[in-house]
């Protein structure tokens, strides 16, 4: 636990999360001076976790002011130096990575099982590669040096709580920069234990500092006059404000925002293979990612075999507690994002749409919802068009690759797509032709951080991982 300089902290329910936890500036946690805080609940039984400190402007001016002294020494030190802060930074959460996996869980709803396996090894692995780049900056463009931006102002959402933090982090320290960095309302708990990560590596007070709050704690962040640049990721409606917000300031700016993506496939595809890709394209993480394939595109003469291997392998996922090993559709993260699911839901049996769900049952306390398919879906139907971001697939089919292309690429959105087919030519025909960040063949939610990252429309602009995303946090001299 950490020490509060003024407020007497409650009793801890559980062993791994803090009863109370405040803000993160300048290497010490301390109260708001907003002197507010928020519960953040276990969305897999509606539970207080803890509370969380609310960050008013006050408080985030403090942030920047902390992040903004800090920087032309850690932009100073040879990058060999910031490397191996970032390599100990890995470490550690490799060390802890049992209990960030069970924090994660509890507090955003995710299978166990997907905190184990891929939230925490990504994070980590995201801190092992920017550490190798930290003393390498000058050959990522020969010729040209990247010289650091200063401080970046850092707001990320829900659905891989400390993934996204590792996804911005990692590159902003690796070349140089300094942070203030928010998390999401409903998920702040890995963010402020990977605070206590960063003062065990001996990280220098003030370049990373992590601010919490909601909307309003986030436009403090993304607006503060020292911020040289701001990353986002989040909603495609925040990030237009944002953009707008910001117009003229002179910062840079990256978007990585919402996705409505197709994945396509063909006659000649591995048909159990795709069904595994496309389960996992839209039902991992419960369908809470940006990159899910929401919409299956199949061509006609299989729609009626992929759809009945599909309804028997939904019969066969388990719903229900997020740390049983076994789960594999956890909880909704937030009552808010399970109305709006079933609000949606409710468009598509209006619109005409065919519902199927498997029988499951649901436990009684908590945000659950059970797999979703629908089929019949045409492209007027609100399922077909806008984000859902839950366990529901629509389906839609298509009868040549030109139709297959123009249905997919018939959305404001363009962060990913998925092609199943066994064809090599028409795989690279339609990567090119899909608008589209990402493009996967035969295999869906596929992440490295040596492959850039982002979308193309209105999913947002500017790149995360690889060569690419170094760029984002440096002018180049
Ligand atoms: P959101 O936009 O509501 O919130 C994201 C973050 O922004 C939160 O931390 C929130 O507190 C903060 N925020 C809210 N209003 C703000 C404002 N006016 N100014 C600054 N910050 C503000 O999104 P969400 O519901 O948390 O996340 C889900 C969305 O994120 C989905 O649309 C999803 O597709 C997208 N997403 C995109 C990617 C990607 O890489 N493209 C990755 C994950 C999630």
């Amino acid at each position: 636990g950490d020490l509060w300089e003024f407020d007497p902290a409650p009793e801890s329910a559980n062993p791994y999360i803090d009863p109370r936890y405040g803000l993160f500036i300048n290497g010490k946690f301390g109260a708001p001076k907003s002197r507010k805080y928020f519960d953040s609940i276990n969305p897999g039984n509606e539970e207080k976790l803890t509370e969380i400190a609310l960050a008013g402007e006050a408080d985030v001016n403090a942030a920047y002011e902390a992040a903004a002294a800090a920087f032309t020494p850690w932009s100073k030190l040879p990058g060999a130096e910031r490397g191996k802060y970032l390599y100990r930074i890995a470490r550690l959460l490799q060390d802890r990575s049992r209990e960030f996996a069970v924090a994660e869980t509890i507090d955003g709803g995710k299978p166990i099982k997907e905190s184990r396996d891929f939230d925490l090894p990504m994070a980590a692995a995201h801190f092992f590669y920017h550490a190798g780049w930290a003393d390498k900056l000058d050959y990522v463009t020969p010729g040209r040096t990247l010289a650091p931006l200063g401080v970046v102002g850092q707001v990320i959402p829900w659905n891989f709580p400390l993934l996204m933090l590792a996804w911005k982090i990692a590159p902003a320290l690796a070349t140089g920069n300094t942070v203030v960095l928010k998390p999401a309302e409903t998920t702040s708990i890995t963010a402020l234990k990977f605070a206590t990560i960063l003062r065990d590596a001996g990280l220098p007070p003030g370049v990373v500092n992590i601010v919490t709050g909601a909307g309003e704690t986030g436009k403090a962040v993304v607006t503060h006059p020292l911020a040289a640049k701001v990353a986002f990721t989040g909603s495609t409606a925040v990030g237009k404000w944002i953009q707008h917000a910001i117009a003229g300031s002179g910062k840079k700016l990256t978007l990585e925002l919402g996705g409505k993506a197709a994945n396509i496939v063909f006659d000649d595809a591995p048909l159990d293979q795709a069904v595994e890709g496309i389960v996992n394209g839209i039902f991992f993480n419960q369908g809470h990612v940006c990159c899910a394939g929401s919409r299956l595109l199949v061509q006609e003469s299989i729609a009626d075999a992929v759809v009945s291997k599909l309804k028997i392998r939904l019969r066969s996922l388990r719903v229900g507690d997020p740390l049983d090993k076994n789960t594999d559709i956890g909880a909704i993260n937030s009552k808010q994002q399970l109305e709006k699911i079933q609000g949606l839901v409710e468009s598509g049996v209006s619109e005409g749409a065919e519902l199927y769900q498997p029988s499951c049952s649901l436990p009684k306390k908590g945000f659950y919802f059970p797999p979703t398919l629908f089929s019949e879906v045409s492209q007027s139907h609100r399922i077909a068009n806008e984000e859902i971001f839950g366990p529901v697939l629509s389906i839609m089919t298509f009868r040549t690759p030109s139709e297959a292309i123009e249905k997919a690429n018939n959305t404001p959105y363009g962060l990913s797509a998925g092609i199943w087919s066994d064809k090599g030519s028409r795989v690279l025909k339609m990567a090119s032709e899909l608008r589209a960040g990402v493009v996967w063949a035969n295999t869906f939610n596929k992440f490295d951080p040596t492959s850039p990252f982002g979308g193309f429309k209105e999913s947002g602009f500017g790149r995360e991982g690889g060569k690419q995303g170094l760029l984002e946090y440096s002018n180049l001299i």
